[in-house]
């Protein structure tokens, strides 16, 4: 119902009460617990719309309108209104009852299109209880006990299996979630028009999948053809993932925009094909560690240097970007996977590599001979201050003095708030920088970004943050030198318009987010809604 080939790891969506009650919980009548609720939901779908709107067209936008307004619709606020204040129902059954009638009515409806609605009022149900309940759904694996919806720690890819495919959970599901398995959703769903929007293949009408489906399998699903392989042996992998290489519908394809580059971030060479087929501008960001966790086990010299030229030769001279194993503390299990000893605290990415110099090494040599092919962007994590840059530079050098001149620029993540403050004295040693908004907000606020209770998103927006990337522009001015942006806030089209208003001209984000992402930096994005 939504074709394409995934591969991942199974994650439940289940709902979980919250602990924290909210704004609902001082409310006494169950009229204002209802208002409340309403409100609430109708205002969370007005932002989804207008996100929708952004990242995907007008036409995705109004499957978000259409909901809220029949939220709005008076008849209905009427009816709930009568159920708790006239018949002293409570607010959850006086929403279950209007609710279900609804959806009866048009489940006897002659029109299939109007039948196929009834799900909207399934899914708008289902919001309000969990809103009145204080329940949050959560992604469930042994990663997190409950995992946010916010992304996996250790950046696995998710098939992320869920009782119904809902609009909502389709635009808003975490980036690693890269298919869906669910028991029901309509081929001509608003849910599964924007799966097929947002190129994440789905298979539906399995019954009892949280039983028949074991958490955290690996498996594989074909939302072509509807077929579910749990457990695949080697050889079925390889041949899915040389079908799901030739697919073209992994993204969006979208031309470059004047005003801004718009890079990928990657996290295994293979990941590569689907920058290409999105017109990525480069590779604004690869994450090898994770090249390394998907192994299980650190790669050689020589399989290094084949996959850094995988990722060069298929950009055919368009920047790319491979940052340095960012190992160790809060990518902790990253480390563990690979045997590594990760019980420093705060030992992590530039720190963690001048413990381990021979990790380095390996790494310096595989990029130097990579770079025979095409110029390589080589990203320095979690630099504190130009005496670490400075050292791991020399380690760096020392390690490629014998091997024929390399095309490298080096250059760091700012993403730790002391490197920030010194990016003056960082830019006359580096070539270029990367802000890294996910660590850098951990850093700055002492928020962790793993925590799913944390409101991380919300400080997208603080005015401290955006004075510290305002800084680091100017530095990067002063010098001349080239600043791009990375991390979740770089993928959202909501911020785009702002990162340009902020003086920056390069970024980086998962190939599935470029298209929104020129949209909003004003190219034209074919719409693929089908
Ligand atoms: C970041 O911190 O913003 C970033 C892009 O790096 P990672 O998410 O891999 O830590
Ligand atoms: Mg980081």
């Amino acid at each position: 119902m939504a074709p394409g080939i995934a591969r991942g790891r199974v994650c439940f969506l289940q709902p979980a009460f919250s602990s924290q009650a909210g704004s609902a919980q001082c409310l006494v009548s169950e009229s204002e617990r209802l208002t409340e609720a309403l409100s609430w939901l109708i205002e969370r779908l007005q932002r989804l719309a207008a996100d929708v709107t952004v990242q995907l067209g007008a036409e995705a936008g109004e499957i978000f309108w259409a909901q809220q307004m029949i939220l709005e619709d008076p008849a209905l606020r009427e009816a709930l209104l009568d159920h708790v204040e006239c018949k002293a129902l409570p607010a959850e059954q006086a929403v279950a009852r209007e609710f279900e009638r609804c959806r009866r009515k048009l489940a006897r409806s002659p029109w299939a299109s109007l039948r196929e609605r009834a799900a909207d009022f399934g899914e708008l149900e289902r919001a309000l209880l969990d809103r009145l309940r204080h329940r949050t759904p959560r992604l469930r694996c042994s990663d997190r006990a409950n995992c946010t919806m916010g992304g996996c720690p250790l950046h696995h890819d998710h098939i992320l299996v869920a009782e119904e495919l809902t609009p909502a959970l389709a635009v808003e599901a975490d980036p690693q979630t890269v298919g869906f398995l669910v028991e029901r959703s309509a081929r001509n769903s608003h849910a599964a028009i924007l799966a097929r929007a947002l190129n994440l293949p789905t298979v539906s009408g399995i019954k009892g999948l949280f039983d028949a489906v074991p958490l955290e399998a690996e498996c594989v699903i074909d939302g072509g053809t509807g077929e579910l392989i749990v457990h695949p042996c080697p050889a079925t992998v390889h041949a899915y993932e040389l079908l799901r290489a030739s697919s073209t519908l992994c993204v969006q394809m979208t031309e470059p925009v004047p005003a801004l580059q718009v890079m990928a971030t990657i996290d295994r060479p293979i990941n590569v094909r689907e920058a290409v087929a999105a017109g990525a501008d480069g590779i604004g960001l690869t994450r090898t560690e994770m090249v390394a966790l998907a192994k299980g086990g650190l790669p050689g010299e020589v399989e290094q240097e084949a996959q850094y030229r995988e990722i060069v030769e298929a950009m055919s001279g368009k920047p790319a970007y491979v940052r340095l194993w960012d190992l160790g503390c809060d990518k902790a299990p990253v480390a563990i996977s690979l045997g590594l000893d990760t019980s420093l605290h705060g030992c992590r990415g530039a720190r963690y590599l001048l413990r381990q110099p021979e990790l380095l090494r390996t790494q310096a040599r595989a990029l130097a001979r990579a770079s025979q092919a095409h110029p390589i962007h080589v990203v320095y994590p979690m630099v504190s201050d130009p005496q670490q840059y400075t050292a791991l530079r020399s380690l760096f050098q020392h390690a490629i003095a014998d091997l024929p001149e390399a095309r490298l620029y080096h250059g760091i993540m700012f993403e730790i708030p002391s490197a920030c403050l010194q990016a003056r004295e960082l830019f006359d040693i580096i070539d270029f920088g990367c802000i890294g908004t996910n660590d850098l907000i951990q850093y700055l606020f002492a928020i962790d970004r793993a925590d799913e209770t944390a409101d991380f998103e919300r400080l997208f927006d603080s005015p401290v943050l955006w004075r510290l990337i305002a800084g680091l522009v100017r530095a990067a001015e002063a010098v001349g030198k080239p600043l791009s942006i990375c991390g979740e806030l770089a993928g959202e089209p909501r911020y785009t318009q702002r990162i340009l208003d902020a003086g920056i001209k390069a970024l980086s984000a998962t190939p599935r987010r470029i298209a929104g992402v020129r949209r909003a930096a004003g190219g034209i994005a074919p719409s693929n809604l089908v």
